[in-house]
């Protein structure tokens, strides 16, 4: 196959590319080996990948041309290939979450969001590389090493699923998966110029999702557009008795609202908050014309008072942190991954201790030692039990602000993509990048990123957030459409198809 052939494939949409597949015109096979060609060609550079599974992707890619041939019917996605945050548990594929404490650790099982993927005939080129844990906002926390940004390499990707955005950014995969804690799906979306969703909490399911903060951990669709974004929600949303904050209710219309954007008469939230010091001006006008747009397609917008939300981060940082601290005690060197110093006379307390040691990095260790604090006796009220009494708060002024509105929307982070290093010693300057997506994750209700232009003084991405309540995700896709289309019209093309081509 030509080179020329090759940049054919791995720039479709993976709506387009499932389509071809379904009536022949490409196998799955063509479309993964483009793919794996892809990878092989620029991951060098930018790092998206801790394993590629190249047996796996073309096994999964010759059964589907099989089903095919057969006459058996093919899903919306078969053949379409994908990558998946290495958060998520593949049985006999390595899953490390980032962490050198799971280096070597084959899973047993699949995480329900895998064998969704799989049951739906999706390619899994591989796992993506993520900051340690889900721990972080660019990607240099992951153990092996930072992703770099597709647009620009000594730029972070965000974080911390840094490898699945920059994977869709450099053409390596249509389709991808992230986790969303405090913006991990969206932060990177906002980044590289994609499109990420972090669905309602309990929307997709958690079992054998890696636990961080398992109130608000969240796993998510990513994609180059909104139409694909949807098509992957579908296909991982929805009930799982093995998950019991899984949500028992119909996945939202995400498809149909998808295919449908419009604002038109919708109320449109802009808050007082998401806006100030810290916010690159670059940002900031690319925000305030996409809500000049809104307007214009017809939405109307509403100003937003919601205060708690400057309480957010401080709240965030005390849950996340106190709720990582129980969820990473299961790491004591018995039960998976490394061990660290058992030579037969240290005790079992010596070798947890030497493994954790080991095969924990500063940042993880900087937030096991927070929540510990936080979650001590006599501490316990008056920080966890605080930073609780804020998230309802926060629920709260959201549940007001929906009375009002149908979606909020904001910008997804206050800056454009910085460069590696810049704050990794920094954790202060590091947490402020997610002061925008937080508040969503303390609530539960469901967000989006698209891109909304380039930032005049770096000519780099800015993503637009939009905010929909609990269990009306569709919202999101309604809107983002709508927006996705107007501004592709005025850009002329997606505007990731204007940017660098490694
Ligand atoms: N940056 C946030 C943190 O470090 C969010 C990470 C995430 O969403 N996984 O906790």
């Amino acid at each position: 196959m030509s080179a020329d052939n090759d940049q054919s494939i791995i720039k479709l949409t993976a709506a387009a590319t499932a389509e071809k597949i379904a009536s022949g015109e490409l196998t799955a096979v063509e479309v993964t080996e483009a793919h794996l060609a892809r990878i092989e060609a620029v991951d060098e550079k930018v790092h998206a990948f801790l394993h590629v599974d190249r047996e796996g992707a073309l096994a999964q890619a010759r059964a589907v041309d099989a089903k095919r041939e057969r006459g058996e019917k093919l899903g919306p996605l078969a053949g379409v290939p994908l990558a998946l945050k290495d958060a998520f548990t593949t049985v006999g594929v390595p899953t490390t979450a980032g962490s050198k404490i799971l280096e070597g650790w084959i899973p047993p099982y699949d995480a329900t969001l895998t064998r969704k993927l799989k049951e739906a005939d999706v390619v899994i080129l591989g796992k993506t590389n993520m900051d340690e844990f889900a721990m972080g906002s660019s990607t240099e926390n992951s153990a092996y090493g930072p992703t770099c940004n597709p647009w620009d390499l000594t730029r972070v990707p965000g974080g911390s699923g840094g490898g699945s955005a920059a994977a869709l950014a450099a053409y390596e995969a249509p389709l991808a998966i992230g986790t969303d804690t405090g913006g991990s799906i969206r932060q990177p979306a906002s980044l590289t110029c994609t499109v990420g969703v972090k669905p309602t909490y309990g929307g997709v399911s958690r079992y054998g999702l890696i636990a961080y903060s398992s109130s608000l951990d969240q796993g998510g669709p990513c994609a180059r557009t909104v139409l694909d974004t949807a098509l992957l929600h579908e296909v991982i949303a929805g009930h799982d008795p093995l998950d019991s904050t899984s949500i028992n209710a119909p996945v939202p219309p995400v498809v149909e609202a998808a295919r449908n954007g419009s604002v038109a008469g919708m109320r449109v939230g802009v808050v007082k908050q998401f806006a100030g010091e810290g916010y690159q001006a670059g940002v900031v006008q690319r925000f305030n014309e996409s809500v000049e747009l809104l307007k214009e397609l017809g939405a109307e917008i509403v100003e937003l008072d919601c205060p708690s939300f400057d309480l957010a981060l401080a709240a965030y940082y005390l849950i996340a942190p106190s709720e990582c601290s129980s969820n990473l005690a299961r790491f004591d060197a018995m039960r998976y991954g490394l061990r660290v110093g058992d030579d037969g006379v240290r005790s079992t307390e010596e070798v947890t201790a030497l493994t954790r040691e080991a095969g924990f990095g500063p940042e993880v260790k900087r937030r096991i030692i927070l929540g510990t604090y936080a979650l001590s006796s006599g501490y316990y009220d008056a920080y966890y039990g605080s930073a609780q009494k804020v998230r309802t708060l926060i629920t709260q002024d959201f549940e007001r602000a929906f009375e009002e509105v149908d979606v909020i929307v904001s910008p997804t982070m206050p800056t454009t993509a910085f460069p590696i290093g810049e704050r990794v010693d920094d954790p202060l300057a590091m947490y402020l990048a997610d002061l925008c997506t937080i508040p969503t994750n303390l609530a539960g209700n469901s967000a989006m990123s698209l891109p909304c232009g380039l930032a005049p003084e770096d000519g780099l991405p800015v993503g637009l957030q939009i905010i929909a309540p609990a269990m009306k995700d569709d919202r999101l896709y309604k809107v983002g459409a709508a927006v996705e289309k107007a501004l592709e019209e005025r850009w002329g093309g997606p505007l990731l198809s204007k940017g660098p081509m490694l």
